[in-house]
């Protein structure tokens, strides 16, 4: 740096002034109006400080507007003298403290506060006040100088609502107060603002007429002598820099202060000595309202403030956020797991649904199918789509075999899920798509939901056409058999029944030729021919009643089944087994209770069982060689719902062996037996939802009981 060298030089050419030993303090102080002009005003004041303080030398050091930042930030200087604007940004970026405020002088006139000026030429009619600078061209000092610029700036901004980057057509920064003045003397620009002062010693000095001006926004202060355009604020404090000692600041201080009003060091500086450093609020304020350094962050807060501010919070948000994105992909992969199992089970599901021969389909609780299998769908001939949300009593149930309407409150799948107990169903019947019907036995069970409640029902049906004509074919075959059966019986007893015909024939021959000699003696005989003609025709009855009897026993019987009372069919078999047990010695004791309730059978197959059971007995009792030959029948109410038929006699009764299979075919003791006897009796007796069994005989003999449900019962399939 030049300055500083010619300096130096300076001081090595006056030995007077210059110690060696003492210590170097560099004073830098901004240079507004030249670096000459800066070393020739304040050389004198670094002088004094060097006379009051032994064992220092002060000495000045100008900086440029740009030069200041720098050089305090390196601590290149030790104490500063910059207007206030600077002085607040140093002591907010390098704690940078005041230990005095300057006494500006002008003329006589001291003041330690300032402000700006804003003017115009005189002649310039079109601008009277800050509201026309619009779009005006304008000149200040520095875009960084207080009294030049930023007060002018903030009294625009505030009063006339411009910004001067914005709205004017030029803004020009002429470095040195003395330019900005004569720019706008000379016309080359239209508005320009100075410090207060510069206008009165520039036209003290004779460069300039006051009168040649106009002041804009002019502000009038009791204490205040100079042209004023804005507000006023401390002048320029004296401070000391962080690294700069208290001792040394302290003195420095209490040099300043103790420096005469008219001392030659303030003279040349154009200041009347210092004064306690100022309050430097105002000046704070005035970078607040205009965002400028050091508060062009104000009011804005960036992310690097957040991050150092919050970084905790940050850290925490990052560390919860990673958490959220571990934990959200370990959500969605299982999520995407369960998708799948899901999926998988319910093709599974499907899958057992559909391979089920069995038709299979849900009811929900107002009676609409929600889920069918492809079973259904093939036996019914409706399809999925048709049958879900609709009523499948309507479609399927409507109408009983018999044509009468099926009630849907007597559905049994409705009734399941209203009574929530499970049903099975044989017999019954569904109605297909095309119209027609088809047998059915299902099962109905209620649908529970979480908590065990009743959701619907799902039934599981099947069809049996199939067997029911197999069963037919079963019962078809079963009464071929016995009608075999009762031929080949028939046969057998032939002989016996001829015989008993014998009898009443003969009567009546002997009784008709007893009648026609009677009548022939013609002696009043007519009254005891009537008698005999009576007995004649109760023979013949007799006759006819077994021949009826036989004829019955023969015929191949038609399938319905009547109601019967089975005392009636007892008396009507005894009246054709009657010859056969007279001949055996056999005695039959009938036991038959009147109450006995009507049972709905095949009259004939019954006729059979009893015959069957009554010529057992017989024919056990045939090879007794000693002993009663007693056989007895008997009829009971079994409880209300069905009639017991038991048939008991003396005979040898039943080995042990032959006990257990007595009912299996082919099983006989009897040397022409064929052992076909017992098992159709027992066929018969379960197709009629009975039982035929052999009872553990308390005595001798055997006994055979069968039963049967009673008429109104017998549909109860239990
Ligand atoms: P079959 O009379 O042609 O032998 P059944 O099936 O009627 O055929 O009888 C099978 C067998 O049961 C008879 O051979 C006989 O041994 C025995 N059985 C049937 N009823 C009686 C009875 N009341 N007392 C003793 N044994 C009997």
């Amino acid at each position: 740096m030049p300055v500083r060298r010619s300096l130096l030089l300076l001081m090595l050419l006056i030995p007077g002034l210059c110690r060696a030993e003492d210590q170097l303090v560099r004073i830098g102080v901004l240079s507004h109006r030249g670096t000459e002009a800066t070393l020739r005003m304040w050389s004198p004041t670094a002088d004094y400080l060097s006379e009051s303080i032994s064992g220092y030398r002060f000495e000045i050091a100008p900086l440029k507007f740009n030069e200041v930042d720098p050089l305090v930030r390196f601590g290149q200087v030790d104490f500063l003298l910059v207007n206030p604007g600077i002085y607040v940004n140093m002591e907010v970026r390098y704690r940078v403290s005041r230990i005095a405020t300057l006494n500006n002088l002008v003329g006589d006139v001291s003041n330690n506060v300032f402000g700006g000026v804003i003017f115009t030429r005189r002649d310039r009619d079109d601008i009277r006040e800050l509201a026309d600078l619009k779009g005006r061209r304008f000149m200040a000092v520095d875009e960084t100088s207080l009294g030049g610029f930023q007060m002018a700036w903030r009294e625009i901004k505030e009063k006339a609502g411009l910004d001067p980057y914005r709205d004017f057509s030029s803004l020009e920064f002429a470095e040195v107060h003395d330019r900005v003045v004569m720019a706008v003397r000379e016309g080359r620009t239209d508005v320009g603002t100075v410090r207060t002062d510069i206008l009165e010693r520039m036209a003290a000095a004779g460069k300039i007429h006051l009168d040649e001006f106009k002041v804009l926004n002019r502000r009038h202060d009791r204490d205040f002598l100079f042209l004023l355009s804005t507000r006023l604020y401390p002048e320029w404090p004296f401070s000391k820099l962080q690294h700069t000692p208290n001792e040394l600041a302290q003195r420095v201080a209490v040099a300043l202060l103790n420096m005469p009003k008219n001392h030659p060091a303030g003279r040349a500086g154009n200041y009347a000595g210092w004064t306690v450093p100022l309050d430097y609020q105002p000046v704070h304020d005035l970078f607040r309202e205009l965002k400028l350094p050091p508060y062009q962050d104000l009011g804005r807060f960036t992310l690097a403030d957040a991050v150092r501010k919050y970084w905790y919070w940050l850290l925490g948000g990052l560390l919860f956020l990673l958490v959220m994105v571990f934990m959200t992909t370990w959500v969605f992969r299982l999520n995407r797991e369960l998708a799948r199992s899901k999926l998988r089970l319910e093709q599974q599901h499907d899958l057992i649904l559909d391979s089920v021969a069995d038709g299979i389909y849900g009811v929900d609780l107002e009676g609409n199918s929600t889920f069918v299998n492809r079973a259904m769908e093939e036996i019914t001939g409706w399809k999925a789509g048709e049958l879900i949300g609709r009523s499948q009593h309507e479609l399927l149930h409507h109408t009983h075999s018999d044509g009468k309407p099926f009630p849907p409150e007597e559905c049994p799948v409705y009734l399941t899920f209203r009574d929530d107990k499970p049903r099975f169903v044989s017999d019954d019947m569904f109605w297909k798509k095309d119209g027609t019907s088809f047998p059915v036995e299902y099962s109905c069970n209620p649908i529970r939901g979480e908590g065990g409640k009743t959701l619907g029902s799902v039934v599981v049906f099947r069809d049996i056409s199939e067997r029911k004509q197999a069963e037919e074919v079963a019962r078809q075959h079963q009464m071929d058999l016995a009608h075999v059966a009762r031929l080949s019986t028939m046969g057998e007893m032939a002989s016996g029944i001829a015989h008993e015909l014998n009898q009443p024939l003969t009567a009546i021959a002997t009784n008709a030729h007893a009648c026609v000699r009677m009548l022939e003696g013609g002696r009043g005989q007519h009254e005891r021919c009537a008698d005999v003609m009576e007995r004649i025709g109760a023979q013949a009855e007799r006759a006819g009643e077994i021949i009826r009897q036989l004829r019955q026993f023969v015929r191949k019987e038609p399938p319905e089944r009547t109601r019967v009372n089975l005392n009636e069919l007892i008396e009507e078999v005894l009246l054709l087994i009657q010859p056969e047990a007279r001949r055996a010695g056999v005695r039959i004791d009938k036991d038959l209770d009147p109450a006995i309730r009507p049972v709905v059978a095949q009259h004939i197959q019954i006729d059979q069982v009893i015959l069957n059971l009554v010529r057992n007995a017989i024919e056990a009792m045939l090879d007794m060689a000693s002993g009663e030959r007693r056989l007895t029948i008997q009829t009971r109410m079994g409880g209300q719902h069905a009639v017991i038929v038991t048939v008991s006699d003396t005979g040898p009764g039943l080995s042990e062996a032959i006990r257990e299979q007595v009912f299996d075919p082919f099983i006989t003791t009897k040397p022409e037996g064929m052992g076909l006897g017992l098992s159709i009796s027992k066929g018969i007796i379960e197709s009629h939802k009975g039982n035929l069994y052999v009872d553990a005989s308390p005595g001798k003999g055997a006994v055979f009981r069968f039963t049967l449900p009673v008429e109104g019962e017998e549909r109860n399939d239990g």
